[in-house]
């Protein structure tokens, strides 16, 4: 830098002066004049502070600013964290009819429209037809995601009277979302029973009271309590609330369509299931194992989802256009259940073998060798969760890429494995891993784009 540019007594150049520069136009064509003048005044102002800039560094400075203003700040990740169905990184990824689906949506469209009527339709009557169909239930209906809908259940069928839960399924299911809390909040009485790991059906035949409205089931998807253990089948509490007259609710939350045994994952229970195990009402998820966008489904008895339908509360719920057509094109796929496998990416990444797994690892390893070479990189066997909560406890075999801390470096060792990851997290698309036992992991399960990944290494800053 020049002597005069650091001079205390710098004087910037106009900001008219700079934004009629041949780059200043340049910007001005770009991004326009409003915004290329702000991050103009944001220079100049961090020139000042720092003693002094030209010209030619002021317009570079505000391109910067520019670039990283228009920047979007939601993109595509690489998600090899090993939890296929990450909240944090979006969940299910969306199938491609999916995703043109609600391309199609964007515009104007037959959305609450009936074309053969010409006149006023119904919004939830493009996916009512496919949940019913698929799940065999007499109704449907669908809100914004799966706690929308427990709201609305709870709100709608129990508000002002009691609701029995067992005390083994008082869940929290992350993010401030606690089942006692959100009864509360819905109106409901909460009506505790049994203890924490063992719940008989004598503990709910004794809480029913002419103030009962229902029994709920909750699913306690992101744990599991093992042991000395029992819980009341579905189909006993379903007997138990129809001899008494009362809703028997179960809120399943992940939401399977289909039977994951088939591809060796671990069992859970279907929606099709608890419908024929007597259930009068359901709640689950779109984006969990149902691989769609986020939704939360209400499906059972038509009298009851008739009302739910009816509370205010379902205006409020309601999904918008393009997700409506993203989950309706999910549903679809479940037409042809030998195809889901292949078409809906989330069951696709769940049901991937581990050797085929192994061999993306072993060429995302020779790939990153020659970039961190004083890392000792390796591919290890580990184990992929689900994610979501669903299915906590069973692990899925999976391969990774993992990187060493260098030999050479005693102290220090955990902050250069931040760095590493914060190096990856840096590339123009993140790859996000995780760093455990003194190594950065990144889990190959979900890795399809393996040109995409190798091809950005080269701007991998190792550390
Ligand atoms: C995930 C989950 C929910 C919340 O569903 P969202 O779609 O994330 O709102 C509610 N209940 C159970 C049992 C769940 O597993």
């Amino acid at each position: 830098m020049q002597d005069d540019a650091q001079s205390p007594s710098w004087r910037p150049p106009s900001l008219d002066a700079l934004l009629r520069s041949a780059s200043g136009a340049d910007l001005v064509a770009i991004f326009g004049r409003q915004a290329s003048a702000a991050c103009l005044r944001d220079a100049i102002q961090a020139a000042r502070t720092a003693g002094g800039s030209d010209d030619a560094a002021l317009l570079g400075d505000a391109a910067l600013r520019l670039a990283k203003r228009r920047a979007l700040s939601i993109k595509p990740v690489f998600n090899l964290t090993g939890a296929v169905l990450h909240t944090n990184l979006g969940r299910a990824p969306l199938a491609d009819t999916a995703i043109s689906a609600m391309q199609q949506a964007s515009g104007f469209v037959n959305l609450e429209y009936d074309l053969a009527k010409g006149r006023r339709g119904e919004r939830d009557s493009h996916i009512t037809e496919w949940l019913t169909t698929l799940t065999g239930a007499e109704a449907g209906l669908v809100v914004n995601n799966n706690a929308a809908a427990v709201m609305a259940v709870l709100n709608t069928l129990s508000r002002g009277k009691e609701a029995i839960i067992s005390r083994g399924e008082l869940v929290e299911i992350g993010g401030a979302f606690r089942m006692p809390e959100v009864m509360v909040r819905a109106g409901v009485k909460l009506r505790e029973v049994g203890a924490t790991n063992r719940t008989h059906l004598k503990d709910y035949e004794d809480a029913i009271t002419d103030k009962t409205a229902m029994i709920v089931r909750v699913r306690p998807s992101n744990y599991a309590i093992t042991g000395f253990t029992s819980s009341v089948p579905e189909k006993e509490l379903a007997a138990l609330a129809k001899a008494n007259d009362v809703i028997f609710y179960d809120e399943l939350g992940a939401g399977a369509l289909v039977d994951f045994r088939q591809w060796g994952l671990p069992y859970e229970r279907t929606v099709q299931e608890a419908l024929s195990d007597g259930a009068d009402i359901v709640s689950f998820s779109g984006d969990k194992l149902l691989g769609g966008p986020q939704a939360g489904m209400i499906v059972g008895r038509a009298d009851l989802i008739k009302r739910v339908a009816k509370n205010p509360l379902k205006r409020a719920l309601r999904l918008d256009k393009a997700t409506l057509a993203a989950l309706a094109a999910t549903l679809q796929l479940y037409d042809d259940p030998d195809s889901v496998a292949e078409q809906l990416p989330s069951i696709r990444l769940l049901a991937r073998k581990v050797d085929d797994i192994r061999q993306t690892a072993n060429r995302m390893a020779d790939a990153l060798r020659p970039l961190v070479a004083q890392w000792a990189v390796q591919v290890e066997g580990c184990a992929s969760q689900i994610g979501s909560g669903a299915l906590p406890v069973d692990m899925l075999p999976s391969a990774a890429v993992t990187m060493t801390v260098p030999e050479a470096i005693m102290r220090g060792r955990g902050r250069r494995l931040d760095r590493l990851a914060a190096a990856f997290r840096a590339l123009p698309q993140p790859v996000i891993g995780r760093i455990a036992e003194d190594r950065f992991w990144l889990d190959c399960r979900c890795l399809e784009d393996e040109a995409g990944f190798i091809a950005q290494l080269g701007e991998l800053q190792v550390p």
